[in-house]
């Protein structure tokens, strides 16, 4: 926090109100979509469980508070040219959103600070700022993932103060609250061709329609393989299509269990946002940006999630294009 190539506070803010359904309601709905996906589906309204511990090492316990979701930055800001100076202090987003005390959790799935490592990153953003007499209190539990021009891949942690991300980052925030309403998703077995991800949003859109419903939460991999992608770092040449991105992607199968920071909206009420995405870390050292899994015989999904009561758009750009969203 605090360095010179970091802005501070100044990024053009958008917000909107999202349609909150009933959590009884929203568990009938995905329970209903996703029986036709997997063959094995349990959705239920819980208390949120304390997923600061092990197997979720969130960075504080809970989704609860508040709950919204944060579209910063976007794709065009990394194709087909990458703009450094798209860095952002995560420390910032509580004053840009008018949060003045307390704890603020944030996860999700962004690009990495590429200054801290000195190369284009993933981030598996995981932090929790608690404002107290006007200064914050840390817990980073971020990771970033790399890939060296050899193929060699690594899993980072981050020193607490290191809040920065680059180019676009896609959150739930809330105050990080334990023991509140959510909704836990279990499935086993895919049946169908989508991601657990898409198999959500689609279901969710098709029954909301045009009213925008906003998701995020955290899902453990628990059996099974994912195909993940790490950025390499910023490609020398520029990327015009999906084709030169993902000749430029590195993409591997990665074990779990992984742990995901997922969030997804049904509908883009025109903001030009990522609808879904979901990056995922583990404790052996494998992470990236989860495409689908690779073992739908064996696949058990289980996670926590709630739905998000605003969005705010940050830093929009005003020049886009819909190469590279996958
Ligand atoms: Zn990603």
């Amino acid at each position: 926090m605090g360095d010179d190539d970091t802005s501070k506070k100044c990024w053009p803010l958008e917000n909107c109100q999202l349609h909150v359904p009933p959590l009884s309601e929203l568990a009938d709905v995905l329970r209903q979509g996703l029986e036709s996906h997997f063959s094995h589906v349990q959705v239920e309204v819980v208390d949120c469980p304390d997923l600061s511990l092990s197997p979720f090492h969130l960075a504080a316990p809970g989704l609860g508070g508040e709950p919204c979701l944060v579209d910063l930055g976007g794709v065009p800001y990394l194709v087909p040219t990458a703009q450094r100076d798209r860095t952002y202090d995560l420390a910032d987003l509580p004053g840009l959103m008018n949060v003045k005390d307390g704890t603020i959790l944030m996860i999700g799935a962004g690009a990495g600070p590429w200054q801290h490592l000195n190369t284009n990153c993933e981030m598996m953003t995981n932090l929790s700022l608690t404002l107290e007499e006007g200064k914050n209190n840390i817990v980073n539990g971020t990771r970033l993932a790399t890939v060296d021009p050899a193929g060699q891949r690594m899993l980072h942690v981050v020193p607490a103060e290191q809040t920065r991300c680059s180019l676009l980052n896609n959150l739930l925030i809330s105050r990080g609250l334990p023991n509140t309403p959510v909704l836990r998703i279990r499935c086993q077995k895919r049946t169908g061709p989508n991601n657990f991800v898409t198999c959500m949003r689609n279901t969710v859109a098709q029954h909301y329609g045009d009213k925008s419903v906003g998701i995020g939460g955290v899902f453990m991999l628990e059996n099974g393989q994912a195909r993940l992608h790490i950025m390499p770092d910023f490609s020398p040449c520029p990327l015009q299509t999906d084709a030169d991105v993902n000749n430029w992607l590195h993409f591997y199968n990665a074990t779990g269990p992984l742990i995901n920071l997922s969030v997804f909206i049904s509908h883009d009420p025109g903001l030009d946002l990522r609808v879904e995405h979901t990056h995922c870390f583990s404790v052996h050292g494998e992470g990236g940006h989860y495409h689908e899994d690779v073992s739908p015989e064996t696949v058990v999904y289980e996670g926590y999630f709630t739905p998000a009561e605003r969005l705010f758009r940050i830093d929009r750009p005003s020049e886009t294009h819909h190469v590279g969203r996958d």
